[in-house]
């Protein structure tokens, strides 16, 4: 089984988390369109500029504006012994997107780890989130604070509250989870690519479960 992954779930589900902790473990890169996106955001490049109105709304950026990035990133050498998708593909219109783009380079999809959460608790987590200005890294006021406050141990950068993780926002996040994402699962669950994962516990526990999925 090869290492082609998407993670799949609400906000806050964990999975940036998890993914930082699967790149190290299996050192192939993680592909974050949100990542990517913030950088172009602050870098107030085209696509910046285009994706901010919808970001701030929690509401999803325009499919060809994704996609294109996804086929930009995937193109680079670094993929070719696996992925880690994190937030992308979230529309039925992505998915298709996606399968047609690796099909073209011979590749495929080997897992969808799909984290399930209850809403409350995905609230609680983003609204006390806060992350690494320089790596992308998450860590949370609470449940996993950094040793030095305000500093990321992984780099030394500084942390910061995104500014759509904010209590109404994320509320507006999770209906167009619910509206637009999920179906994704019924999507790969049809394909037999779907490995649910339940995301409440340790973090050191989830990634413990994430890899014996990976590794079966
Ligand atoms: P996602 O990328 O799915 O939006 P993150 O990985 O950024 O989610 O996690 C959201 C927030 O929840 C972060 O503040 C993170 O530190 C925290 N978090 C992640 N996993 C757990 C967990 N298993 N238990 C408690 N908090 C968690
Ligand atoms: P989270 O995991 O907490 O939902 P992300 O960092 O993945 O947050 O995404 C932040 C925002 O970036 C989303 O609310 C959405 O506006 C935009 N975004 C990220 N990935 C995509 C995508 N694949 N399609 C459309 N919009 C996206
Ligand atoms: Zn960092």
């Amino acid at each position: 089984m090869g290492f082609n992954i998407i993670l799949l779930g609400p906000p806050g589900a964990g999975k940036g988390t998890q993914a930082k902790l699967l790149i190290k473990r299996y050192r192939i890169p993680q592909i974050s369109t949100g990542d990517i996106l913030r950088t172009a955001v602050k870098e107030q490049t085209r696509s910046g500029v285009r994706a901010k109105e919808f970001m701030d709304k929690g509401a999803l950026v325009p499919d060809d504006l994704v996609i294109e990035i996804i086929k930009d990133r995937l193109s680079m050498p670094d993929s070719t012994a696996g992925f880690i998708l994190d937030g992308f593909p979230r529309t039925v219109a992505q998915a298709d997107a996606l399968a047609i783009m690796l099909k073209s380079d011979d590749k495929s999809i080997d897992h969808v780890i799909s984290i399930t959460v209850d809403n409350e608790e995905l609230v609680q987590r983003v609204i006390g989130r806060l992350t690494c200005r320089g790596c992308g890294r998450g860590y949370h006021l609470r449940f996993d604070p950094p040793v030095e406050k305000g500093v990321c141990n992984a780099c030394g950068s500084e942390l910061y509250q995104r500014d759509d993780d904010k209590e109404e926002t994320m509320r507006a996040r999770l209906l167009t989870y619910e509206s637009q994402t999920a179906p994704l699962i019924q999507y790969y669950s049809t394909l037999g690519l779907l490995r649910p994962v339940d995301g409440l516990g340790s973090i050191h526990d989830i990634n413990e479960s994430l890899a014996q999925v990976l590794e079966r």
